[in-house]
């Protein structure tokens, strides 16, 4: 499974859910989310760390759910949640003929491309803005019971319409 891709076999979004446990697995206070499909369980949410590196939370508003909340949106809009500036990457290079950005990839040394750097349109190459996540996060996980949730991939992503934030593709 590469980033923000979910299984060929999940490809029913409706079909998708979230499930976190109430117990508190991890030292520092993270706790597993599980992605699950037609109530199976397929893996554990892919952490998306920036706020938190011990782990991802919820039911009060903090650093812990500040992860939780980018990480469910991430994963609900699958390849949606990657910045097309970039290409996911987070670096671009200056193309002076278009006069745009490219992925700095595909900058090889040339006197056409500007050296790499840090590309402006995303946060840390994905499309989720942090001022999305964070409404996500006090609207949603920090109501989350502390016994344990189920949030439908549906739900979720019915919040982001509502907010603003369109899936492409
Ligand atoms: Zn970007």
């Amino acid at each position: 499974m590469t980033n923000a891709t979910l299984p060929a076999a999940t490809a029913n979004y409706g079909d998708v859910s979230y499930r976190g446990c109430g117990l508190l697995d991890r030292p520092g206070g993270g706790r597993f989310v599980y992605v699950e499909t037609g109530g199976e369980s397929v893996g554990l949410l892919p952490h998306r760390v920036k706020h938190s590196p011990t782990g991802m939370t919820w039911g009060y508003d903090g650093s812990g759910p500040a992860d939780l909340a980018r990480s469910l949106l991430i994963h609900a809009l699958d390849t949606a949640a990657r910045c097309v500036v970039c290409d996911g990457t987070n670096e671009v290079v200056h193309d002076s003929v278009t006069g745009t950005e490219v992925p700095a990839r595909n900058g090889v040394a040339s006197p056409r491309f500007s050296a790499p750097m840090r590309c402006t349109a995303c946060d840390g190459g994905w499309a989720v803005r942090s001022s999305t996540y964070r409404q996500f996060q006090l609207d949603v996980v920090a109501r989350l019971p502390e016994s344990g949730w189920t949030l439908g991939r549906a739900d979720v992503l019915a919040w982001l319409e509502q907010h603003g934030q369109k899936q492409r593709g």
